[in-house]
């Protein structure tokens, strides 16, 4: 009997954008994918990957069993093999060695996954290490950092609010090719051209001339490194001009702008000039055009928290966007409201415990903890150098450390001298191998 035709619906695991697919199914086989037009978020928006899901999917090389390494081959097995391999190779590790020696990588998808956002907490409790490591440390702790200290949890961090803003400034983002990252918007690019087609503008702030600059109004070119300087500059040239204001609905929830306008004193357009490589009449007259926009919003991404002073330069967009009136404001920056699992949609409004970092410090070279987990560049440390603590053991998810953290070789060094690993990931890559 022929197999009957059906539709699925389901969400893009892929990126932070979640886009709807609508999947049509014959069978067991995959035989077309698109956009969900009736996705209320992405509107029948999907990428190239998006739609090559299929191939994905079928990909001879997706591991479809469990694999245990035997005699330096990896061998399939069944899920109780499996799992016997497991306990056997942790407690075997924690035995020798104690809890502590076991560390845990956890990489970019466990954020965009229903399964590792229910589970990871689980077993990372379970496990009861704290050498934890994760992406986020390699592109976007410090934004998360200073939402912390500035709106109390790390989770609240303020998106542009692109479908009605007037004006957008962008530092070290390329929504172009990456579809927005702590800003989920499935379609970015067509969500920009929207902004300039009701009469907005789009400015780009990058040393390279991305695929966004291409696109934007004006592109600036940055020096490397010279973002917080430049939002330095530019918080201080809006100070200056006497129409700063953060609106009287937030003038409640605001303090300290008297400190701020005295610690960026010194930081003048004249005085950053050489360090980011862009004229003070520049910076000057993007100030104005923040304050003169309807409304308006900097974003600041990935290139912001890569930089020297990335903590501080995440700050400084959000003050920027403060100063300006447009923080929790319509076409500024808002806080998303998620139905269920954030902390912005959770609580009485300020209360809580507040935030901090350094509840414990890296073995090796004492760097702080920041949100239960120490920066992923110190893993490979932690595991080669000997002592007390020293990593035996990891679990990675979804993570392919080796490829995508800094100081890739001697990574690639430390797991060869590992005692035991589990990797639970859909292909064998440079770390899993
Ligand atoms: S932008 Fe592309 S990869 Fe990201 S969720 Fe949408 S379809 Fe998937």
């Amino acid at each position: 009997m022929a197999s009957t035709e059906r539709t699925v619906f389901r969400t893009c695991p892929l990126c932070e954008a979640t886009c709807g697919l609508e999947i049509t199914v014959v069978g067991d086989t995959v035989t077309r994918i698109r956009g969900d037009r009736n996705d209320v978020f992405s509107k029948g928006f999907i990428c190239p990957k998006g739609s090559t899901l299929k191939q994905l999917h079928e990909d001879p090389n997706r591991i479809r069993t469990p694999l245990v390494k035997r005699n330096g081959e990896f061998v399939p097995v069944s899920w109780d093999e499996a799992w016997v391999e497991v306990d056997k190779g942790l407690s075997g590790v924690i035995a020798r060695h104690g809890r502590g020696s076991v560390g845990a990588y956890v990489g970019n998808p466990n954020a965009h996954n229903l399964s590792p956002l229910i589970y990871n907490r689980v077993w990372l409790q379970a496990l009861g290490s704290k050498q934890r490591f994760s992406a986020s440390s390699v592109d976007q702790l410090p934004k998360q950092i200073s939402s912390g200290y500035l709106f109390g949890t790390a989770a609240s961090v303020a998106v542009p609010d692109i479908d009605r803003t007037h004006y957008i400034l962008m530092l070290g983002a390329n929504p172009y090719e990456s579809n927005g990252s702590l800003c989920t918007a499935p379609d970015f690019p067509g969500r920009l051209e929207a902004l300039r087609e009701r009469g907005g503008k789009v400015v780009v702030v990058d040393p390279r001339r991305s695929k966004t600059a291409e696109h934007a109004d004006e592109w600036i070119a940055i020096r490397p490194n010279g973002d917080a300087l430049f939002l330095a500059a530019l918080a201080n040239a809006i100070l200056a001009t006497g129409r700063a204001d953060v609106g009287d609905r937030l003038r409640a929830h605001v303090d300290g702008i008297e400190e701020v306008s005295r610690a960026l004193a010194p930081f003048t357009p004249e005085s950053v000039e050489r360090a980011t490589g862009i004229e003070a009449s520049v910076i000057r007259r993007l100030a104005n055009e923040l304050l003169d926009a309807e409304s308006a919003c900097v974003y600041g991404r990935i290139g912001t928290c890569t930089v020297s002073f990335g903590t501080t330069a995440s700050w400084l967009v959000d003050v920027v966007n403060a100063v300006t009136g447009n923080l929790d404001s319509p076409g500024g920056v808002m806080f998303p409201l998620p139905a269920a699992g954030n902390p912005t949609t959770r609580g009485e409004k300020g209360r809580g415990k507040g935030f901090r970092i350094g509840r414990g410090h890296s073995r090796v070279r004492k760097f702080p903890e920041a949100l239960g987990e120490y920066p992923a560049a110190v893993m490979a440390e932690e595991i080669l150098t000997e002592g007390e603590g020293q990593i035996r053991a990891m679990v990675t998810v979804a993570g392919n450390p080796v490829l995508s953290t800094p100081n890739s070789e001697q990574l690639d060094e430390a797991f060869e001298q590992l005692e035991f690993m589990v990797a639970v990931d859909i292909y064998i890559n440079e770390t899993t191998r």
